[in-house]
């Protein structure tokens, strides 16, 4: 049967969020609303997660080995920013994943961070309403954890954000129009595989699975980057992302990859540079390097979803539209 095939043309065109010396006094107003529902995420997440005995990390801004970003389908990174520093090339952090999987094999069995993320989108990644060129990640990662591991926490902890937002932040709920349409879903969420959905609706299946769903959802199976668990015997990925309905991806996670020779064949294979990944290799080499699971979070994502805002920049006090630099 021929599916149909969302394009860009089914996007609607949104206003992009302006700085807040530009904003009326109704527009503040909101601006404090999604401030409120904000602060109230970030405490209910890193309440949960150090109740469940999770080790709480400060975040790192600048290191030679930080996420590739590739080969994902979906990136479109226009710039990669690398300073000089002490005579060594540093990155910006793309994401605290590679740091991850080394704090949870060494030290600390169950972390997270909250931890910005520098990742330079193509401007017309401005109209998607879901790019911002720095945000911010809850990343978490579990020592000898297994998919579904993770996936039921975050289940719950999602789950338990959203009671008590319902029973706390009424008022602002009501405000953001989101009182009746932010209903609780029932566990455990639905799984699709990305194969199944990409075979159905195209190559935009993302697009067109967030128009279908009523609840949150995950995708499994999706071809990345070489630190998320491959079965070579049977090409499937064991790795997940959350989307929301009417939304899109909030989170993406993994079973990683431990074994040595694995990790380097998949190094080789994609073309990453080998010598920004030396320690990892090395670690996974001597045995070092453990199974784990995780992810990582959008917060601003996460947030926008909530709110049901049209671009997720409008829960940044600074927005940072992607093609956009505001003095602050
Ligand atoms: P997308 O495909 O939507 O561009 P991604 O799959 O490349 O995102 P990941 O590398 O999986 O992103 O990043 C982990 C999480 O960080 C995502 O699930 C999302 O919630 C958030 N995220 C990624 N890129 C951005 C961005 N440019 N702006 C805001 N949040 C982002
Ligand atoms: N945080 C993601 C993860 O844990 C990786 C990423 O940001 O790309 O899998
Ligand atoms: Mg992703």
């Amino acid at each position: 049967m021929a599916s149909k095939q969302f394009t860009i043309q089914d996007r609607e065109v949104i206003e992009l969020p302006k700085p807040l010396d530009q904003l009326s006094n109704s527009e503040l107003e909101r601006k404090s609303c999604i401030g409120r529902v904000m602060t109230y995420t970030l405490r209910s997440l890193t309440n949960q997660l150090v109740d469940r005995g999770f080790q709480w990390l400060l975040p790192v801004a600048l290191s030679q080995s930080t996420d590739p970003l590739w080969p994902d389908p979906g990136a479109s990174i226009e710039k990669r920013v690398e300073v000089d520093i002490y005579g060594k090339t540093v990155r910006t952090t793309t994401s605290m994943i590679i740091h991850k999987l080394i704090a949870a094999s060494l030290v600390y069995q169950k972390l997270f961070i909250l931890s910005p993320n520098i990742r330079i989108e193509k401007a017309e990644r401005a109209y998607t309403g879901k790019h911002i060129y720095e945000f911010t990640q809850l990343d978490f990662e579990v020592r000898d954890a297994s998919s579904k591991d993770v996936m039921r926490t975050v289940e719950d902890v999602i789950c338990n954000l959203l009671t008590q937002l319902k029973r706390d932040m009424k008022e602002e709920l009501t405000a953001l129009c989101r009182c009746d349409t932010l209903t609780l879903p029932k566990k455990p969420f639905k799984v699709y595989d990305r194969a199944e959905l990409e075979a159905k609706y195209g190559a935009c299946w993302e697009e067109a699975i967030s128009k279908e769903i009523s609840e949150p959802v995950w995708i499994t199976n999706i071809p990345r980057e070489f630190y998320d668990f491959e079965d070579f015997k049977t090409g499937k990925w064991d790795n997940y992302d959350l989307f929301m309905p009417q939304f899109g991806e909030v989170l993406s996670g993994a079973k990683r990859e431990w074994d040595y020779e694995k990790i380097l064949k998949k190094i080789e294979r994609d073309k990453v540079n080998k010598s920004n990944y030396a320690l990892l290799l090395k670690l996974a080499k001597e045995g070092k390097l453990k199974p784990s699971a995780g992810g990582g979070i959008g917060i601003e994502r996460l947030v926008g979803w909530i709110s049901g805002v049209k671009h997720i920049a409008e829960t940044q006090p600074f927005p940072r539209v992607p093609g956009t630099v505001y003095e602050l």
